[in-house]
């Protein structure tokens, strides 16, 4: 037996989005099944649907910002109940004995994590042979890739704490940020909005790194105590070695130097968004300062789940533009724009009049 699913998928690295209907497993012994209530559109959906990292396998049903409600479970799960409001991200599996995932860390799982849609599905759940992500309404997750959705947070605007949320949440911690420090946050949008949040949040000068001189009051509400504009010659001359952590967010190739001149001594700016080759870094930019540059991938499950509970205490939810599933196209050529406030949610209900 199979569960029946509705969703939008892309076909080819050109066309639309359409309706397409596929199965689903029905539960494993560790499984939940969840009627997803919402789904987050992320630029790695878009990257991924266009074959721009690479071949996609289609047909392709994006999305790994999901939050819906469990409406059942295998008899073996202990961590979820039929009814609990969940949430699932970018992964929904890997080997679980390698070292990183002792850790906590399968992101970066030795043996190749399962990503939630457009991985080979090693347990096998679809007959397409990949996984489908979130634009669809209903999916089948091992318990151990499902995470609790703390009371109170609007389900709409969580969703892209799954991606976004973490994916800030992340290296902000793990570079340690906090009070003191001056942190840049280079890009307004899905990412670097929650990347402005989590920084204030977590008590550093904020200043948010944008080319749209229009978005600097937005920035300002979000948390950020300045705002740089990065076309601005004069005001990135002024800006040099003054940073103490730069969280890049760009989501494509790009000349890293000008951003790199901006940090201290010892400071490291950390690359989330692009997933390619930059187009020019000095090595004289790292030489003459100690500066560092590394990169970042989402988050393990247990620092999801942590940055969860840090947004439920902190009252911390994403700025969203709701959408219906057949507006998805629209939203995917104004996210390419940078014309999104600031993450696109699409209400999987709409899914029914498809
Ligand atoms: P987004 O909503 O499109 O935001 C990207 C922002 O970057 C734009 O709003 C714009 O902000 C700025 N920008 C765009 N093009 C630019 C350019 N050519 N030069 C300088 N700035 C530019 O995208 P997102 O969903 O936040 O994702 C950002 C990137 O992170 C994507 O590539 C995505 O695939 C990647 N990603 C990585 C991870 C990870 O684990 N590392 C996870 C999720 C997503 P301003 O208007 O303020 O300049
Ligand atoms: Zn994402």
């Amino acid at each position: 037996m199979t569960i029946n699913v509705l969703s939008y998928a892309s076909h080819s690295a050109t066309d639309s989005l359409k309706p397409f209907k596929f199965e689903r497993r029905d539960p494993r012994p560790n499984d939940v099944v969840i009627d997803i209530l919402f789904c987050g559109i992320c630029h790695s959906d878009i990257h991924s649907a266009r074959s721009e990292w690479g071949e996609a396998n289609y047909p392709l049903v994006p999305g790994h910002e999901i939050v819906g409600r469990v409406c059942a479970t295998g008899d073996k799960v202990v961590k979820h109940k039929v009814g609990d409001m969940v949430g699932v991200g970018c992964l929904v599996d890997s080997c679980h004995h390698c070292q990183s995932c002792n850790e906590g860390l399968e992101q970066y799982c030795d043996n190749g994590f399962t990503a939630t849609y457009n991985s080979e599905d090693k347990i096998g759940g679809t007959p397409e042979l990949f996984t489908m992500g979130g634009y669809s309404d209903k999916i089948t997750v091992d318990e151990r890739f499902v995470l609790h959705i703390p009371e109170g947070l609007d389900p709409a605007a969580t969703a892209p704490l799954l991606c976004a949320g973490i994916t800030t949440y992340s290296p902000l911690k793990h570079w340690g940020v906090s009070v003191g420090h001056k942190v840049g946050i280079i890009g307004l949008g899905g990412l670097g909005h929650m990347g402005v949040k989590f920084a204030h949040a977590m008590g550093a000068f904020v200043v948010m790194i944008t080319t749209s001189p229009e978005k600097g009051m937005d920035a300002k509400k979000l948390g950020a105590d300045e705002v740089l504009l990065s076309t601005d010659g004069v005001a990135m001359e002024a800006a040099r070695n003054s940073f103490d952590f730069l969280l890049n967010t760009i989501p494509v190739g790009h000349n890293v130097d000008p951003y790199i001149a901006l940090l201290k001594r010892d400071a490291t700016m950390v690359i989330v968004g692009a997933v390619e080759s930059l187009t020019q870094v000095n090595g004289a930019q790292f030489i003459f300062r100690r500066r560092h540059m590394a990169g970042s991938l989402i988050g393990g499950l247990p620092e999801t789940q942590e940055m969860l509970d840090f947004c439920g205490k902190h009252n911390i939810v994403c700025d969203i533009e709701e959408i219906k599933i057949q507006d998805v196209n629209e939203a995917y050529d104004r996210t390419v724009k940078s014309d999104v406030k600031y993450r696109f949610v699409i209400d999987m209900g709409s899914l029914k009049d498809s």
